[in-house]
């Protein structure tokens, strides 16, 4: 089983907060804990203090600065701590040492032979030897070599790579390394690309993964906080048949899209996990990463949203790979869905369009026949305003599109048999229902609105129906176009229902079930708020 492991620095002299640290990570779950003793080697009665009373089993590590850590002193000194702790009254369950220790010298490896339990030893000794490489720039050039020396080391129990990932590829070794079962393995990438290593280690078998108490407290680039592992990405659900999916995207940090997936998984029972999957903007980058987590069959990965900038990217490396695009996907040139059918076939779809005319739908109780001869004004002519074009104008709606650049407003007017106008002339033209797809009223700029207050009230003075007023903005939920429609008589439709409802429209493409949309609200709704 994988363990989950909190790190701990320890501070000079601070044992109670450690062990405070300590119970507050079994309190989370956590199955063990890493004490940092980097700073505090020279102090063994904090030390003592920490074996004796930890609420957990530990792995005791004392990183030296050549490996990224914080101890200076020697290994000598550092060998001969550890001599005492394992063979002492409170033998912590691991003993961290790093290879490039370990075979500096005959004299370090007797040190280190004689504090832990392995074939040879002749002593009752219970501590386990991690033998650790950590590159902090790159996946080294020999890590193949270092892996084969540790697997051969007879005092060795446990294999622990980390190094520092430059893209998503590089978990795809980790997950390997793990798979190979020389010994149990710790094999984590660190930085922006590696998170995947770090949440999926207990789906390939991984010996242990590390986690931060808090986002303060990491102790490697890239830990995700226990909190986020158990909550965010399904910890205790995660088995070897987990499918993955992720939202692709450069960058991707900011994304609703995990909590509100992990969120869906978690309420239908499915077994699947979703990650941020950051992917330079570059279609080689998209095409051999994609294309290599597709492969991997190991992995089950079976899908993805696609956000700026991949959206093209996904329909030509779709196209290339001989799967199908939605033809109305094509139309748009944007697909932000991928999906590995179950005949392994790939998929490429758009499921904005559909949210769109969904959400709107939706408030006037009408199915997408009834769009048919409805007004449709759309401020902008961007990406999110040819979805929502191309899918009004598929549903038979008159579509005039309004835009501060003129020409774009044309082309994208004539592509979809659309009418442009210029925004000044919006107060002129009938509409019952206006769509912003304008970044205009997006935080932090939220007192701006896109049209005038007197404008709406005008239109809604010379209607009997009720206008609908659509905000693709979903931060903040209620812009000032919403408020001001609804204080002029319309009714309103926050971006939050198109996020929503793009988002079940992948989800029951990749899971076959209704997705919650409930559930999906209230995540996004509360990270919102
Ligand atoms: P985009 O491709 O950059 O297009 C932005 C459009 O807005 C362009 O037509 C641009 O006009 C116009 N625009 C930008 N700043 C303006 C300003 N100050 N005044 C007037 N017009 C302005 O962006 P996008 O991807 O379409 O996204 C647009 C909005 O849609 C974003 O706010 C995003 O939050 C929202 N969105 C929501 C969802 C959802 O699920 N709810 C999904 C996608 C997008 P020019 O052509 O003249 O440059």
């Amino acid at each position: 089983m994988t363990m989950l492991a909190v790190s701990i620095m320890v501070e000079e002299s601070s044992a109670e907060a450690a062990l405070a640290a300590a119970a507050r990570a079994a309190e989370f779950g956590a199955d063990l804990v890493e004490y940092r003793i980097d700073r505090i080697a020279d102090d063994i009665d904090t030390i003592n203090a920490l074996l004796s009373r930890t609420p957990l089993p530990c792995v005791v590590t004392c990183r030296p600065t050549w490996e990224g850590g914080e101890y200076d002193g020697n290994d000598a000194d550092r060998m001969s701590l550890f001599e005492h702790l394992g063979s002492g009254p409170h033998p912590p369950a691991y003993l961290d040492v790093e290879l490039a220790a370990y075979e500096r010298s005959a004299n370090l490896r007797q040190k280190v032979g004689f504090a832990v339990d392995h074939p040879d030893q002749q002593r009752p000794l219970t501590t386990g030897l991690i033998l650790s490489s950590h590159d902090f720039d790159r996946r080294p050039k020999d890590l193949l070599q270092k892996i084969a020396k540790m697997a051969e080391a007879r005092a060795c129990r446990v294999i622990k790579v980390a190094w520092h990932a430059r893209s998503l590829r590089d978990n795809l070794e980790a997950f390997e390394l793990i798979e190979k079962k020389y010994k149990p393995t710790i094999a984590l990438c660190m930085g922006q690309f590696g998170l995947p290593s770090r949440v999926l280690a207990k789906k390939f078998g991984g010996l242990l993964t590390f986690a931060a108490l808090d986002a303060q407290s990491a102790t490697a680039p890239g830990q995700p906080t226990i909190d986020e592992l158990k909550n965010l990405y399904r910890w205790d659900a995660q088995r070897g048949s987990t499918r993955v999916y992720g939202v692709i995207g450069w960058p991707v940090g900011h994304s609703m899209s995990p909590p509100v997936h992990n969120a869906g998984f978690d309420a239908v029972d499915e077994d699947a996990v979703y990650l941020p999957m950051p992917i330079p903007p570059e279609y080689e980058h998209f095409k051999a990463t994609v294309g290599s987590w597709l492969d991997h069959a190991g992995l089950h990965f079976r899908g993805a949203s696609v956000t700026i900038p991949h959206k093209a990217n996904l329909l030509h490396f779709v196209e290339e790979s001989g799967g199908e695009i939605e033809p109305l996907a094509a139309a748009i040139g944007a697909a932000n869905t991928l999906t590995k059918r179950e005949d392994d076939s790939l998929y490429a779809s758009n499921s904005d369009y559909a949210a769109a005319l969904d959400s709107v739908c939706a408030a006037l109780d009408i199915e997408r026949e009834g769009l048919t001869g409805k007004q449709i004004a759309v401020l902008g002519a961007g990406g999110a305003a040819r979805a929502v074009v191309a899918g009004f104008a598929d549903a038979g709606a008159g579509v005039t599109v309004f835009n501060r650049t003129p020409e774009k407003a044309a082309a994208l007017a004539e592509r979809f048999q659309a009418a442009a106008a210029k925004p000044e002339e919006l107060r002129d033209l009938p509409w019952d229902v206006l769509i912003n797809c304008t970044p205009v009223g997006m935080h932090p700029n939220v007192d701006a609105t896109p049209v005038l207050k007197s404008d709406i009230e005008h239109r809604k003075s010379q209607t009997t129906n009720q206008p609908v007023v659509f905000d693709t903005i979903y931060n903040p939920i209620q812009t000032r176009l919403l408020r001001d429609a609804k204080a002029a008589g319309c009714l309103t439709v926050p971006g939050t229902e198109m996020f929503v409802r793009q988002a079940a429209t992948q989800f029951e493409l990749w899971t076959g079930k209704v997705a919650p949309l409930e559930v999906f609200r209230s995540v996004l709704e509360s990270r919102l708020t």
